[in-house]
């Protein structure tokens, strides 16, 4: 039977020093860090996961500020709030909840979000950065996936990675983290889609499977090599009438199944996704600490 990959206690074990350091700029700097959050239309999904979000940043010190819009508040007003966040000296992040409106060009409004405010780790400089291995705010759901991996001594180095999905916000930005002449990194890295004939032919291969595909239990024990390591992204709603919200939350992997013959696997909830408001919150310290440090 796999290892449980506990995201909620390796995600508070971060939060507990991310405390920590908003205290010490709190204490040397007298700057508490702000993140600016919008949330277009009502998304319950959306909705959601800014509540969460609210909830983490309250709980380590972080200052939220909040914009909530109809959906059909226009791309021009959106555009010009993130001009008025890019020039507040107490906002150190800025969150764009997707999706927007579609009348909205997403793509817009993410590149006009100042680099350094770029807390989501979406714009394409830091998306560039992040490729040729400099400094910058890595997305936070590839990030928290390392940041797992790190406290769970799970080494990539030297590793076949297959990652299936090759998303923007996940599987594109995790497939080049892994690439990386880093520590942290240094895998050998697949990725497969939707065009890809055969994607067992590859999962099979794999020491590390990372799914980020939106389908619920998409990967099957026969899909994974014994002893492999298994990261489930996937958030996906399934009808469960016996539940009292009408559904429960499954990833896009066969949990049953497949934890008993990996080595390890994260749970879906309760794995990759706390990760991912813990690397919003470590992103946004950091950008308050590279402004006043
Ligand atoms: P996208 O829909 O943007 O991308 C899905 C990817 O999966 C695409 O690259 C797509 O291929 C591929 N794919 C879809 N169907 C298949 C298939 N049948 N076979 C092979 N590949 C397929 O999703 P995201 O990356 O945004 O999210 C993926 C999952 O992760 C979702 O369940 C989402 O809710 C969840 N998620 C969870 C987060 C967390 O914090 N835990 C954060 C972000 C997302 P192609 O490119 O060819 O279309």
């Amino acid at each position: 039977m796999a290892r449980i990959i506990d995201g909620n206690a390796v995600s508070k074990e971060i939060r507990e020093d991310l405390k920590k350091r908003v205290a010490k700029l709190q204490e040397l700097q007298n700057i508490t860090p702000g993140l600016a959050v919008i949330l277009v239309g009502e998304n319950p999904a959306s909705q959601s996961y800014v509540r969460a979000k609210h909830r983490a940043c309250k709980n380590i010190g972080i200052r939220t500020k909040d914009f909530n819009f109809p959906s059909d508040i226009s791309e021009a007003e959106i555009l010009n709030l993130v001009d008025t966040l890019n020039n507040d000296p107490e906002i150190h992040g800025i969150l764009v909840q997707l999706p927007l409106s579609a009348h909205i060009d997403e793509q817009k409004v993410l590149l006009k979000i100042h680099p350094d405010k770029d807390v989501d780790g979406f714009h394409p400089q830091s998306i560039g950065k992040l490729v040729i291995g400099l400094d910058t705010f890595f997305p936070c759901t590839p990030f928290g996936i390392i940041k797992l991996l790190e406290h769970t001594g799970i080494s990539p180095e030297g590793k076949h990675v297959c990652v299936v999905g090759r998303s923007n916000i996940v599987g594109k930005p995790i497939a080049n983290l892994l690439m990386q002449k880093e520590k942290h990194a240094n895998a050998t890295v697949t990725v497969c889609h939707s065009r890809t004939p055969d994607i067992k032919n590859f999962t099979l291969q794999a020491d590390i499977v990372i799914a980020a595909i939106g389908k619920p239990e998409f990967i099957t024990a026969d899909m994974v090599k014994e002893g492999a390591v298994v990261i489930d992204v996937g958030i996906n709603r399934i009808d469960d009438p016996e539940k009292e919200k009408g559904y429960r939350l499954v990833g896009d992997v066969d949990f049953d199944n497949v934890s008993k013959i990996a080595s390890a696997i994260t749970p879906v909830p309760g794995g990759v996704g706390p990760m991912t408001i813990t690397m919003l919150m470590y992103n946004t310290i950091l950008s308050a600490e590279r402004a006043h440090y």
